[in-house]
């Protein structure tokens, strides 16, 4: 037998033996519902940061809490590993997504309920049932062996559903705490468990907000039409001049610092686009990138500028002849390595006050919560093992992905541990994670456990 089937044979058949005690833990953490941007439920995220910190504590690690001035961080580390060892850091959280529309649950959700082998509950996938299988994963590795191949520290966050603003504020100072060799974030997942692939890649993101003010009160269109300057037009002028028509962001400076891809680097990865699978699913056509590139590039590679909505004025039924005192617009753009989001907020910020008409004001801001981007090499170590582990347990080849995606928390963990990073993760599209009916597969949390497992096994070898 190779060495990884039967390295999985005794991980599997350890993760069996203790699968019942398992699931009770993983209800009984579904069943706190820790909604964190909700703040009737405060006292429900500290019972669950509690509740992780003893069940760690009872598996033999050392599990405190970080206050961050919001929900608390749940961080635990395993005792001391043979010194030439690895150190591995991994990132959860134990926050979830609000519920509504709560009647559109077939059952409430914080009972995890089982139905044709599938766990529905809020956070079953998202990300109790991730986080919970790393934990179970590290348990059958004790069992096993009474101790890890590795030195491993889990940062599990309170708050990465509203963008982990307590974390990112006191990040820096635990610094000593998060240092690691590889950091694993077990938080994402893939289209289908016949193509896996890793996450080596995240877009930074940086949001702003455009207020355009032309007078006091709404005006009479009959009365003062000709004579003021409509904030909304003034508005969509504005931003219709944030683009060209090769799709390509006019704002001076907005490409200066994007770091293109490498030859290498573009062999690496799989920028194949299937248009017509993409139309089928989401009934729109995959062309509102740069001309100059295919759309999975324009999705990852490039940076964008994107009017998320818009405001001002009557939008109702009917017509009701008003010039709109104000008119406000919400904008994000996603960026890429070497960009700096306050940077680039600054330039947009810039550029849209620049093309202010005489007769109104245009006010910019740039909201917190802003992120850098990420691009790992695929052939980190850390990167290697876990695509690694993923090809084991599901007997199929495992990609690199690059996503368009951001998490601004990555980027200021891999800082402050000094570790290199993958994402990680078995949730699939179907699973509904932040809609209703959430539901996570009773045979990907065994996947899941032993995915783990396995890319601790192989990175204790670097
Ligand atoms: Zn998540």
């Amino acid at each position: 037998m190779p060495a990884a089937d039967s390295a999985l044979k005794r991980l599997a058949e350890a993760y069996e033996k203790k699968e019942v005690k398992f699931l009770e833990a993983y209800f009984d953490c579904l069943r706190i519902p820790s909604v964190s941007s909700e703040p009737r439920y405060r006292d429900d995220m500290r019972e669950c940061a509690r509740w992780l910190v003893e069940h760690l504590s009872g598996a033999g690690f050392e599990a405190r809490l970080w206050e961050t001035g919001g929900h608390p961080v749940v961080f635990a580390e395993s005792g001391p590993a043979e010194p030439s060892r690895p150190t591995v850091l991994i990132y959860n959280h134990y926050d979830v997504q609000p519920v509504d529309p709560v009647e559109a649950w077939e059952t409430p959700p914080f009972e995890p309920t089982v139905r044709d082998g599938q766990v529905y509950a809020r956070g079953a996938v998202d990300n109790k049932g991730q986080c919970l299988y790393v934990i179970q994963a590290l348990k059958t590795l004790l069992d096993l062996d009474g101790r890890l191949p590795v030195k491993v520290k889990l940062c599990i966050d309170g708050e990465e559903e509203s963008a982990s603003p307590g974390l990112s504020k006191i990040v820096k100072d635990h610094g000593p705490e998060l240092a690691a060799d590889h950091l694993l974030l077990v938080d994402g997942g893939f289209a289908s468990l016949e193509s896996p692939s890793v996450g080596v890649g995240v877009r930074g993101i940086v949001s702003l907000r455009v207020e355009v003010v032309g007078s006091r009160g709404d005006l009479h269109s009959g009365t003062h039409g000709g004579v003021v300057y409509n904030p909304l037009h003034a508005l969509v002028e504005i931003l219709g001049r944030l683009r060209d028509e090769e799709g390509r962001i006019t704002v001076p400076g907005f490409y200066d610092e994007v770091a293109a891809l490498t030859e290498e680097e573009r062999r690496q990865f799989d920028f194949h686009f299937n248009a017509a699978r993409y139309e089928a699913r989401f009934g729109a056509r995959p062309v509102g990138g740069e001309r100059a590139y295919g759309p999975r590039e324009s999705g990852t590679i490039r940076p964008t500028l994107e009017i998320n909505g818009l405001a001002g004025g009557y939008g109702g039924d009917g017509f009701k002849t008003v010039i709109p005192a104000r008119a406000r617009a919400n904008l994000s753009c996603r960026l890429v390595p070497n960009q700096d989001p306050e940077v680039i907020g600054g330039l947009v910020a810039d550029f849209i006050k620049l093309q202010a008409p005489e007769g109104v004001e245009v006010r910019v801001s740039i909201n917190p919560g802003m992120g850098r981007a990420v691009r790992n090499r695929p052939d980190a170590a850390v990167v290697q093992a876990a695509a690694q582990a993923y090809q084991d347990v599901l007997g199929r080849p495992c990609g690199f992905r690059l996503g368009g995606g951001s998490i601004p928390i990555m980027p200021l963990l891999m800082e402050a541990s000094g570790a290199k990073a993958v994402l990680m993760g078995l949730s699939l599209d179907q699973d509904n994670v932040h809609a209703p009916n959430e539901h996570f597969g009773l045979d990907r949390l065994k996947m899941g456990c032993l995915t783990l497992a396995r890319t601790l096994e192989l990175l204790a070898e670097t």
